[in-house]
């Protein structure tokens, strides 16, 4: 598309709320540029850095701006991912400007504190520019980005930087960032002779084999399809995964595998690596956004032929892309629920779409929606119903902390019984387990060491002054901290009430529980994994190496110890209280317990021993807890269908959240409510299909959250485009102002 067609060029200027600019392409750069290519442009004073999604002919604009320069050799973004950005612009009623800077790393900046860093090793350097950058970057080992751009101003030094940053001849680090890690794999020599990959020496069970035979189709001749693949923790789906991808490659096809969180499955990306030795890219949260580019350089050139990362990975621009896999698709964690709001997996399923490709969502526990979409017929449903080797699933029970059904003669009893949080049938199962030599996990999702302080002479509180939130008291780091925030205080011993020494620490969190287990089983190896303990660069994988090594014998934590973790000594999972996400003022919370008891309870029992769970619960006879008893999802899906379909909640409706937020409660307690009447004034012409219930406003369970107060409307209804358009509707009269309107669609939290 050379010519007059391409004069002016449509650019997106990654940032919240900007749509595409136009600029008029200089005839110098007119043969190098292409869509999905970043450029250089003048936006008022500044030079930013842009992206072209389009060209025309022609412009309404009287004046228009030229490009500066062009920073890429070929597209950063092919045209099926442009497709994607475009359809989530529409989905999730946000800009162009604002999808890009999720979907991109972090741009390179003209005026930031920069350095370009040279690497050891021969190159095929290009032209004359690239050899004299080179050269001066070797010259120096390191040179601020600001200098280089003063020694070869006025020309093309963007361009050919990049293209040294794509080859791996130089690196750009930012100042500050020292401690930089998480870089295994990068510097691998690649040998493109390197595509054989070692073949899995497991012979798979019939019913892998049944799975990868329905899909056989689709990974060999290509084709958009969702599979669902619904197997029981430790039934052999990472395998699964894996057989896939193979297929796909021996049709040069590559695979992109989303996980919930890279840095819980070590053991995954293990095995991902063993098997196809350098050809694995890893893009997830702690790179920096020069590691970011290194590994997006990687990938854009084919150099690996799996991607392997969590939510964002989703848009890795994998070229001539065979499969998407989205392991545990249930997780809540793939939904973004900041700036963008978009949920990963159905951006794979729309990616698979826009490719043609198939796309296999994997779990043991899948969400309501994928389940429902298999049983509607719009995804096909894989079943793998039986551990691998025939291996027993946990025997789960219940322990009833009720008063009146608890083995204690009087509350005496009773009360020093729940001072400890073990039941007496879970202690004793600790006791047996550790005298066999076998390990025990004890999850209690909720961190801290007491929930609370409160006065026990005047009921102060203490709460956190920028949230509506009570403050969780620490006591290993001595501090009483803000869950939400982050706000720190110390813990002083008088009650800022009435000045008495009579603070209480209220409620229980997993540093309380890991205390109590030393306390009862003194000299026990135990050991605590929650956001406070692995806060710490490589101390979460150090956790859960020296659980997989049997240095732990009792391993506490919160929901970061139920994923992914396949540690054959595990017999015994105690949970303390399972009600915890229960009662949640939330649609999803019967779900959420339902996996979060599945996934924890798949721990036990993985090796040659059979695993037992206890749920200690208020609510025994709780339908979630029924269902995880006998390991019955379908039965537990049943009943949960049945509790949607009555108070029409998703899969059976759409939802659209609307926050609005700001400074001046008053304020913001108005703005909702203007917004509330003209919701309900346009409710009323809808009928049918397009009717739309709108409820609230009212304030946010978290009424303040970072010292923002919070007021929400939930707008539900069979489709979601009417909804969206309600919602679009209010967000241009909230572009301004001091109340700002957020809108979440399909959202999971609405706290
Ligand atoms: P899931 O992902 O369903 O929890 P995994 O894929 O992690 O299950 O498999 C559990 C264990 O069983 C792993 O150690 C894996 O290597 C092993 N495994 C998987 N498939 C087979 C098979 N066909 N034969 C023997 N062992 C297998
Ligand atoms: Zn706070």
């Amino acid at each position: 598309m050379h010519g007059v067609g391409r004069k002016f060029a449509h650019v997106v200027i990654p940032s919240p709320v900007k749509d595409p600019l136009i600029y008029s392409v200089p005839s110098a750069l007119e043969a190098r540029l292409a869509t999905g290519m970043r450029v250089l442009v003048p936006l008022g004073k500044r030079k930013v850095t842009g992206v072209v999604v389009g060209f025309s002919a022609q412009t309404s604009l009287e004046k228009v701006r030229e490009i500066l320069d062009v920073l890429d050799d070929r597209p950063i973004l092919d045209s099926s991912l442009l497709k994607l950005c475009d359809w989530i612009t529409k989905y999730y009623a946000s800009s162009l400007g604002e999808v890009l800077s999720t979907v991109l790393p972090p741009l390179l900046r003209l005026n930031s504190q920069r350095v370009v860093v040279c690497r050891k090793g021969f190159f095929k350097l290009g032209g004359r520019l690239e050899r004299e950058i080179y050269a001066e970057v070797e010259k120096r080992g390191r040179i601020l980005l600001k200098t280089l751009s003063r020694l070869f101003s006025g020309r093309a030094l963007y361009r050919a930087l990049n293209r040294l940053v794509s080859i791996g001849a130089v690196e750009i680090e930012e100042k500050l960032k020292k401690n930089r890690q998480g870089r295994t794999e990068q510097g691998l020599a690649v040998d493109p002779e390197m595509s054989l990959n070692k073949p899995s020496m497991l012979t798979l069970t019939p019913e892998q084999e049944a799975a990868l035979q329905s899909m056989e189709k689709r990974l060999e001749e290509g084709g958009f399809g969702t599979y669902l693949l619904f197997g029981v923790t430790g039934s052999g789906k990472t395998e699964v995964y894996m057989r896939a991808m193979e297929r796909v490659w021996k049709r040069q096809r590559r695979s992109l595998i989303l996980v919930p969180e890279i840095s819980l499955t070590p053991q995954l990306l293990d095995r991902l690596w063993e098997r196809f030795p350098n050809q694995v890219g890893v893009l997830h949260s702690a790179l920096t956004p020069a590691e970011r580019w290194t590994q997006w350089w990687r990938i854009i050139r084919g150099e690996v032929m799996v991607v392997v990362g969590a939510r964002s990975a989703v848009f890795s621009p994998v070229p001539n892309l065979g499969l998407i896999v989205v392991d545990e698709e249930h997780d809540p964690s793939y939904k973004q629920e900041e700036g963008l709001r978009y949920h990963a997996r159905d951006l794979a399923v729309v990616r698979g779409k826009i490719l043609g490709c198939p796309v296999l969502l994997g779990s043991a526990t899948p969400s309501v929606e994928s389940f429902h979409n298999a049983r509607q017929g719009r995804y096909t449903l894989l079943e793998l119903t039986e551990r691998v080797e025939k291996r027993s699933m946990p025997k789960v029970e219940t322990v009833d902390l009720r008063l009146g059904a608890r083995e204690q003669k009087n509350t005496a009893d009773h009360q020093s019984s729940m001072a400890s949080f073990f039941s007496p049938r879970l202690r004793e199962a600790l006791q047996e387990n550790r005298a066999r030599g076998q390990q025990s996990l004890i999850f209690l999702n909720r961190r801290g060491f007491a929930s609370f302080l409160q006065c026990c002479l005047c009921g102060f509180v203490l709460r956190c002054p920028n949230c509506s939130i009570s403050l969780t008291l620490h006591l290993k780091v001595r501090g009483l901290f803000c869950h939400h925030c982050g706000f720190r205080n110390l813990v002083g011993d008088l009650c800022p009430g009435c000045s008495q020494r009579t603070l209480t620490g209220i409620g229980f969190g997993t540093e309380k529980i890991e205390e109590e287990l030393l306390r009862l089983f003194p000299g026990a190896r135990v050991g605590r994994m929650d956001r406070d303990t692995t806060s710490k660069r490589g101390s979460q994988e150090r956790l859960i190496r020296q659980w997989e090594r049997g240095e732990i014998e009792i391993l506490v934590g919160t929901q970061m110890i139920t994923k992914g973790h396949d540690v054959a000594g595990v017999t015994l999972v105690g949970i303390i209280l399972a009600d915890l996400s229960l009662n949640l003022p939330d649609f999803r919370a019967a779900e959420r317990t339902y996996q979060l008891l599945s996934q924890v309870a798949g721990r036990a029992g993985r090796g040659k021993e059979p695993g037992r769970v206890i749920i200690q619960t208020y609510l025994p006879d709780h339908y979630s807890f029924q269902f995880a008893v006998d390991h019955d999802y379908e039965g537990f899906f049943a009943s949960e269908v049945e509790f949607r379909r009555a108070l029409n909640y998703p899969p059976f409706s759409r939802l659209v959240h609307l926050r609005f937020e700001g400074i001046n409660l008053q304020e913001v307690e108005q703005k909702a409510k203007i917004a509330g009447l003209k919701l309900k004034r346009r409710q009323e012409d809808g009928e049918g299909a397009a009717r739309i219930e709108v409820l609230g406003p009212a304030p946010a369970p978290i009424e303040k959250l970072r010292s923002r107060y919070r007021w929400h409307i939930l707008l539900k209804g069979k489709k979601s485009s009417p909804l969206l358009e309600l919602a679009k509707e209010l967000q241009v009269l909230f572009s301004r102002g001091s109340v700002r309107l957020h809108i979440d669609v399909d959202p999971y939290h609405m706290l």
